[in-house]
């Protein structure tokens, strides 16, 4: 399957699920995630959350979606960029991995990323949307998912023309 990129707020999106950027406390951020909670019910997903953290760096796990038009919420925590020389690459890929592997193993559908660890946790925006379209990417030459990139501040990131992009 294609990977769709698209322009967008991803907690409009009505797919299987969305993905959170989330902290490894899986506590209320600021970025996409505090606009996750406060679209999904704060106190529902703070609810939800408690009872499955904490999650390391790399790895996922999955809350219902509650008030959002999407099913459910993978929240996928990437590293924070320390200079690119701790594994931050390797660890962003794994995010990538496990919220797909998640998915996949819950039998949904659709799904969609923001782009992890691109706002606070400070990596660099075009090395952070390379590391999203191969980690996808590869995912998707062996899986039916259909999965959609999701760009908040397109502007902030040089996208290639070769790349399948369809703007909202
Ligand atoms: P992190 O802490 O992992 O860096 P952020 O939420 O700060 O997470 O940022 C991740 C990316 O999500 C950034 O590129 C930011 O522009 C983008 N973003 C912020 N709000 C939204 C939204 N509503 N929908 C999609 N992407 C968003």
């Amino acid at each position: 399957m294609p990977l769709n990129i698209i322009q967008g707020d991803i907690t409009t999106l009505k797919v299987d699920a969305i993905v959170n950027a989330a902290n490894e406390d899986l506590a209320m951020g600021g970025g996409v995630c505090g606009a996750i909670f406060a679209a999904a019910g704060k106190e529902e997903l703070k609810t939800a959350c408690a009872g499955l953290g904490p999650c390391k760096v790399g790895h996922a796990v999955m809350t219902p979606g509650f008030k959002l038009p999407a099913k459910h919420v993978i929240h996928a925590v990437g590293p924070i960029w320390r200079g690119g020389k701790h594994q931050e690459e390797e660890l962003l890929r794994q995010a990538y991995l496990s919220s797909l592997q998640l998915a996949e193993g819950a039998g949904l559908a659709s799904l969609a990323f923001p782009l992890i660890s691109s706002g606070i946790y400070g990596y660099p925006k075009d090395e952070a949307l390379l590391v999203a379209v191969t980690a996808i990417g590869d995912f998707l030459k062996e899986s039916e998912m259909q999965v959609t990139l999701v760009i908040y501040d397109r502007k902030s990131f040089s996208l290639e023309p070769t790349m399948v992009y369809t703007l909202q």
